[in-house]
């Protein structure tokens, strides 16, 4: 039997009974099962504010747009990121106009306070930081970091739906989070996000973003009366970015088996580790202490990468590699070298396979393999 790397475990009667409200009511779109993920994201991660998006990468965009208007910052202003992470946090940053700068990462694989303190410069505004793998690395120092210069925090938590520190939610401290709902994320849907902004205002005003700058939704003018309930304003030029209500529901079963589904995946994760951690040639990224990570990857080091990965794929297991280093994308190119523990890291990673329906002896026959092939 092939593994692959993620396989998504949908509750699929529970969907489907989900949805079938949507349908049988005729209300699909934005409003009734929008509105309900929001309380319920909020009631489970306590974070103060909670919008329903069309992906994580939307939010994202939004984000350093919202920030940007709001405090006035000029083209090609700076935003300190990473190069290991998916392009969608850096093209965010180009989405709005403003400049990536790269820091190095650590060997969490996340942003490196060092490295980061080195690339503040007065233009520097805003810094994003990637969770990967649902880890939160240094995030603390970086906060720190971000706090004592009033350099605005953007967490890209695609990877951290259920990450805790010392047992609250990610993400309460930054000035925006923002999570996918994407088909193979930890709490998957087929496509949607959702952003969380520390402040009322900017939540505020995200809604209205999402719907091409219109003041009011549609479900607030339905559930409104009089003569004018189909009356509205356009305030500014907004984008079609907002989540829909067959999305929603999924999202709304998916949540309830989260911290059931990640508990499973660190699971998975202790057993990975009980078979390579101490083993010569290979390396596992580890968990920083006091994150209960959500686990969205079990991501190992080796020196032969591409070797081990097509030994595996012999043996029919598909594992992935999270990511490769940015600046090696023509896009990027600009800050090739400028970052060599990423550089170093895009050579030597692989993802395991991390999923619900794996079990232990495909860690164990997976363990086995990478032994054998690390060189
Ligand atoms: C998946 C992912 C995104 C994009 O999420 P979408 O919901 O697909 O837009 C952004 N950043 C990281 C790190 C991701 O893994």
């Amino acid at each position: 039997m092939a593994v692959q790397l993620f396989v998504p475990n949908f509750r699929v009667e529970e969907c489907l009974a989900e949805i079938r409200e949507c349908l049988e009511k005729g209300w699909t779109g934005l409003g009734f099962k929008t509105v309900a993920i929001e309380a319920a994201w909020k009631e489970y991660t306590q974070l103060a504010h909670a919008h329903f998006l069309s992906s994580n990468t939307v939010g994202l965009h939004l984000a350093f747009e919202l920030f940007k208007s709001k405090f006035g910052w000029k083209d090609n202003d700076e935003v300190i990121t990473t190069p290991l992470t998916f392009v969608s946090t850096n093209h965010a940053i180009l989405y709005a106009g403003l400049k990536p700068v790269f820091a190095d990462v650590d060997d969490y694989l996340c942003l490196d306070p060092e490295s980061v303190l080195k690339r503040i410069t007065p233009k520097t505004k805003a810094l994003i930081f990637v969770g990967i793998g649902g880890n939160s690395g240094q995030y603390e120092k970086i906060l720190e970091i971000c706090r004592a210069r009033s350099i605005k925090l953007i967490l890209d938590a695609a990877h951290m739906a259920g990450t805790r520190i010392d047992g609250e939610h990610i993400g309460a401290d930054a000035d925006a989070t923002v999570f996918s709902f994407q088909a193979v994320k930890n709490l998957p849907t087929a496509d949607s996000g959702m952003i969380c902004f520390k402040e009322a205002e900017d939540d505020e005003r995200v809604r209205k973003l999402t719907w091409l700058g219109i003041n009011k939704d549609t479900y607030a003018r339905t559930a409104s009366q009089g003569a004018y309930k189909w009356m509205y304003d356009v305030e500014e030029v907004g984008y079609k970015y907002h989540g829909n209500s067959i999305m929603a529901a999924i999202a709304l079963v998916q949540l309830k088996y989260l911290d059931m589904d990640n508990a499973y995946r660190r699971q998975l994760a202790v057993w990975y580790n009980g078979n390579l951690k101490n083993r010569n040639n290979v390396t596992v990224v580890q968990t920083v202490n006091g994150c209960e990570s959500a686990q969205h990857l079990l991501q190992i080091r080796v020196r032969d990468r591409d070797a081990v990965m097509l030994a595996l794929n012999e043996h029919a297991i598909f594992p992935g590699v999270h990511y490769r280093d940015n600046t090696d994308y023509r896009m990027y190119a600009f800050a090739q070298g400028t970052c060599p523990n990423a550089a170093a890291a895009s050579q030597e990673i692989i993802s395991l396979p991390m999923h619900l329906r794996m079990t232990k002896s495909d860690v164990d026959l997976i363990s086995e393999l990478v032994i054998k092939y690390a060189r």
